[in-house]
C-alpha cells in the first residue's frame, strides 16, 4: 500500500509547478526538498546573513536583497495557465509587472540602446545606430521569430517529447522554416547588417546556454518570446515566483517536507518504482517525479543496474550549456555622475563577440573581454537596498566545470578585478561604491543547485539534435519514474521548468 499517489524530489519550480498539477487533479503529494526553502535555483539572499564579506568592513546592519538566480522573465501565459489549472488567478498570487525598457545595450564605442516594449521607439533607435534598412530588417527578424515560434511550439515547447512521430506533425512545407542547418548568427546576418544588432540578436542564445555561433538558427524563437512577447519581473523580487507556487501548493494540501534529502529512489527486482529512502526510512508511491538534475539521478539516486549505467554515461559525456560566474554587489548609487545611467537589465557587450564564445566553449576559458550583465532589482523595489543604495547581480557566461582547465580557486579574485575594470572601460566607475560583496564561481553554482558541472541550463543546445536529445519526462529504464526541470524536456529557464512540470504531471494523469 503506497503512502503517497507521487512523491516529487526537489522543490524547484518544475517539481513545484508537477506538484500544483497533480494535486489540483486530486493526488496526494509529497514534496521533499533537501534545502532550507524551497526555489531551488530560484532563490534569494539578504545581506544581514553571515555569508556576506564587506568590503569596507560594514556590519550588513542596512540590508540589500538579491535575487540569486533567475532574472528575467518572460512567458507570462505559463504562468496563468498554471494558475488556472487549479482554478486561481495568477493577480491573485504575483504582482507581475512589464519592465520597460526590457534591456538597456552598452557597447565599447559609447552606443547604448534601449530595447523598449513600445516598437515604434525601439525602431528609431535603431535608425539612429544603424540603419533604415537595419530597421525592415529588425521587423522581418520578429516576424521570423515569431513563425518559428508558431510552428515550433506546439512540437517543440508546449507538448510531450519531441519524436520523429511529432515532428512528422509539422506540414512538410513548413520545415523548411523552422531554419535548423544555419547557426543563429548566420540566420541573424542575413535579417540585419549593424554589428550591434546582430550581436544583440544572438545574445537570446544564452538564455539556454548556448553559443549564437554553434546553435541552431530554430533557437531564435527565444528572441521571439521576449522581444514581441516582453519582460517580466514580480514586485517584491523574482523569488515571489517560488513563494506563490509553494502557497498555492500548500493551499493544494501538497505535503512538503524540507530540509530533507532522498538518498536513495526505490526500485523493485522488476523495474518499478517504489518510493523513495530518506533519513533512512522508505516513502512509498505509485509514482516518483526527480526534479533533480537527470544526470545526478542516474549518478546517485538510482541502483546501477547495466541499463541505468549505460545511460549513466551518456549523460555524463553530454556536452553542458554554459555555467555563470555571478557578483552580488550592494553599490552606492551615482546619482549626479556623468556616468552612463543604469536601468533595472543592463548588458555591457564585448568587443569581439566570437571570440567570446569561442573561449567558453571552444577553449573552455573564461573571455579575457566578457559580455556583463546586470541586473537591479532596486530600480523596480526600492527596498532591496539600502536608502542611497543599489543592488546588483553581474553575471559572465562561464565554461561548465570540467575539473582541469579553468582554476576558478586560483583565479576568481583576479577574475573578479577584470569585471569590474571592465566596466570602469563602459564609464561605470565602481572605485569606492561597493559596499558589500559576495563572488559565486561555477563551483559555488554547482554546490548550491546541484546542477551538475555549475550548468545553468542543463545539456548544450548548440547541437541542431539537442531537443531530441534532452532527457525524456518518462524514465526509459525505471516504470513510474518520471523527471521535470531544467535538464529534461522542454529545457531550462523558468517558464520552460514550468512547462516540464505540467508534461511530467499530464503523463501521470494519462497513466490511469
Ligand atoms: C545564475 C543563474 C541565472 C539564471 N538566469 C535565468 C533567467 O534570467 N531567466 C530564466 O528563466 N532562467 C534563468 N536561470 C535558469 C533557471 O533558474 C532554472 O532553469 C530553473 O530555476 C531550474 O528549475 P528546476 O525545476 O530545474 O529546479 P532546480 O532549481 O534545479 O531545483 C531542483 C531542486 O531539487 C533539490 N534537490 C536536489 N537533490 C535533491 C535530493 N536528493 N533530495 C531532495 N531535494 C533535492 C534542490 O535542492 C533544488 O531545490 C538561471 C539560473 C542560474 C543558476
Amino acid at each position: 500500500m503506497s503512502d503517497f499517489d507521487t512523491i516529487i524530489i526537489g522543490a524547484g519550480i518544475g517539481g513545484m509547478s508537477a506538484a500544483i498539477r497533480l494535486a489540483a487533479a486530486g493526488q496526494k503529494i509529497l514534496l521533499l526538498e533537501k534545502n532550507e526553502k524551497p526555489g531551488g535555483k530560484m532563490a534569494e539572499l539578504r545581506s544581514a546573513g553571515a555569508e556576506i564579506n564587506s568590503a569596507e568592513g560594514e556590519s550588513g546592519s542596512s540590508e540589500f536583497r538579491w535575487d540569486l538566480g533567475p532574472s528575467v522573465i518572460t512567458m507570462r501565459h505559463v504562468f496563468e495557465e498554471l494558475f488556472e489549472t487549479a482554478g486561481r488567478k495568477l493577480e491573485d498570487y504575483l504582482d507581475l509587472q512589464p519592465v520597460e525598457p526590457l534591456t538597456r545595450y552598452f557597447y565599447q564605442d559609447g552606443t547604448l540602446l534601449d530595447i523598449s516594449q513600445n516598437l515604434p521607439k525601439t525602431l528609431s533607435q535603431i535608425e539612429e545606430i544603424g540603419n533604415r534598412e537595419d530597421v525592415e530588417g529588425y521587423l522581418a527578424y520578429l516576424a521570423y521569430a515569431a513563425r518559428i515560434h508558431r510552428i515550433t511550439g506546439p512540437v517543440f515547447i508546449y507538448d510531450q517529447p519531441p519524436t520523429p512521430a511529432s515532428f512528422l506533425r509539422v506540414p512538410l512545407w513548413e520545415m523548411p522554416r523552422v531554419d535548423p542547418f544555419r547557426t543563429m548568427h548566420g540566420a541573424i546576418k542575413s535579417f540585419v547588417k549593424s554589428t550591434h544588432l546582430r550581436q544583440l540578436l544572438g545574445r537570446f542564445a544564452t538564455y539556454v546556454g548556448g553559443s549564437p555561433y554553434l546553435a541552431p538558427a530554430t533557437l531564435n524563437v527565444i528572441a521571439h518570446v521576449e522581444l514581441n512577447g516582453g519582460v517580466f519581473y514580480p514586485t517584491g523580487g523574482i523569488y515571489k515566483i517560488a513563494e506563490a507556487y509553494q502557497t498555492l501548493c500548500e493551499e493544494l494540501g501538497v505535503e512538503i517536507r524540507t530540509d530533507q534529502a532522498v538518498e536513495e529512489i526505490l526500485v523493485s527486482g522488476n523495474g518499478y518504482v517504489q518510493g523513495v529512502r530518506v533519513d533512512g526510512e522508505a516513502v512509498l508511491a505509485q509514482q516518483v517525479v526527480a526534479n533533480v538534475d537527470v544526470a545526478t539521478v542516474y549518478d546517485k539516486l538510482l541502483p546501477h543496474t547495466a541499463a541505468i549505467e549505460k545511460k549513466r554515461v551518456k549523460l555524463q559525456a553530454a556536452e553542458p550549456s554554459c555555467s555563470g560566474f555571478v557578483l552580488l554587489l550592494g553599490v552606492k548609487s551615482d546619482q549626479g555622475s556623468a556616468g552612463p545611467q543604469l536601468c533595472h537589465h543592463n548588458i555591457f557587450f564585448s568587443q569581439d563577440y566570437e571570440r567570446e564564445f569561442e573561449q567558453i566553449f571552444g577553449e573552455g576559458a573564461m573571455p579575457d573581454d566578457p559580455t556583463i550583465y546586470v541586473a537591479i532589482t532596486s530600480k523596480a523595489d526600492e527596498h532591496h537596498a539600502p536608502e542611497g543604495h543599489e543592488n546588483w547581480f553581474v553575471l559572465v557566461n562561464a565554461p561548465a566545470l570540467d575539473g582541469s582547465k579553468w582554476d576558478w580557486e586560483q583565479k576568481a579574485a583576479d577574475y573578479r578585478n577584470l569585471v569590474i575594470n571592465k566596466l570602469k572601460a563602459h564609464g561605470v566607475d565602481l572605485d569606492g561604491r561597493i559596499v558589500v560583496e559576495k563572488m559565486l564561481t561555477p563551483a559555488d553554482i554547482q554546490e548550491m543547485t546541484g546542477a551538475f558541472r555549475g550548468a545553468l541550463y542543463g545539456t548544450s543546445s548548440n547541437d541542431k539534435w539537442a531537443a531530441f536529445r534532452r532527457p525524456h519526462n518518462k524514465c526509459a529504464e525505471v516504470e513510474g519514474l518520471y523527471f521535470c526541470g531544467g535538464t529534461t524536456h522542454p529545457g531550462g529557464g523558468v517558464p520552460m521548468v514550468t512547462l516540464s512540470g505540467k508534461v511530467a504531471a499530464e503523463m501521470i494523469l494519462s497513466r490511469h
